[in-house]
């Protein structure tokens, strides 16, 4: 698809009140630094839109973007910061949680992981936790150029057995770096407007 306008459309904390659109919504969620925003930025053909390396404890938000006045990507506040307190943790579990219940407009959910390394609980909590609200993600491999080519099938092997993954699951390794990938997750996206 070419992007042609992007708008962060819509800005929700831990009160909002969640819009309720009416175009599709693909949504990214992701442990913090997993390259969640870079993914993002990659798709919008943006340089720094999305923000990047978000400090830990800052305020954390659901951030709708508006894409070509056809679709929103909605990306969901990174989890795992080790330093953040579990009150916080919980306050964002809760925002994202009302977000996967309420929206009648999201289609895809891609959930991120590292491609150089294990899962960790909370990627395997996330995987569980999408999978009972009743949809099916698709994981997205990020920092694929961080890896020896010969080493991605293998890793993504590892991935998709460290978080249990239904079979059938789709995974698609993705460089910021390279971009490579980026046109498969645009084919998948697309596919929305023609089922
Ligand atoms: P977020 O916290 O999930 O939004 O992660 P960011 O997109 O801010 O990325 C975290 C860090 O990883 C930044 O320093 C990025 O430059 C880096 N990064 C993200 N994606 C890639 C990638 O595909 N390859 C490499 N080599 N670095 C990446």
């Amino acid at each position: 698809m070419h992007v042609k306008s992007v708008n962060l459309e819509t800005v929700c904390g831990i009160t909002s009140v969640l819009p309720e659109n009416d175009k599709f919504e693909i949504a990214f969620a992701g442990k913090s630094n997993v390259g969640k925003s870079s993914l993002i930025n990659a798709l919008m053909n943006r340089k720094s839109y999305a923000r990047t390396s978000q400090q830990p404890g800052k305020t954390q938000t659901i951030n709708f973007y508006n894409i070509n006045d056809l679709l929103y990507f909605v990306d969901l506040p990174g989890y795992g910061y080790a330093k953040v307190n579990q009150e916080i943790k919980e306050k964002w579990g809760k925002l994202i949680e009302r977000y996967l219940k309420k929206s009648n407009q999201l289609k895809i959910i891609f959930l991120l992981i590292d491609i150089r390394h294990e899962p960790s609980a909370n990627d395997r909590n996330m995987y569980d936790w999408i999978v009972y609200n009743g949809y099916n993600p698709i994981i997205i491999a990020t920092k694929l150029d961080k890896i020896n080519r010969s080493q991605k099938d293998k890793h993504l092997k590892m991935i998709l057995k460290g978080i249990n993954a239904k079979p059938g699951t789709t995974i698609l390794p993705f460089s910021a770096l390279s971009k490579q990938g980026r046109d498969e997750i645009w084919d998948l996206i697309e596919t929305i407007f023609v089922d």
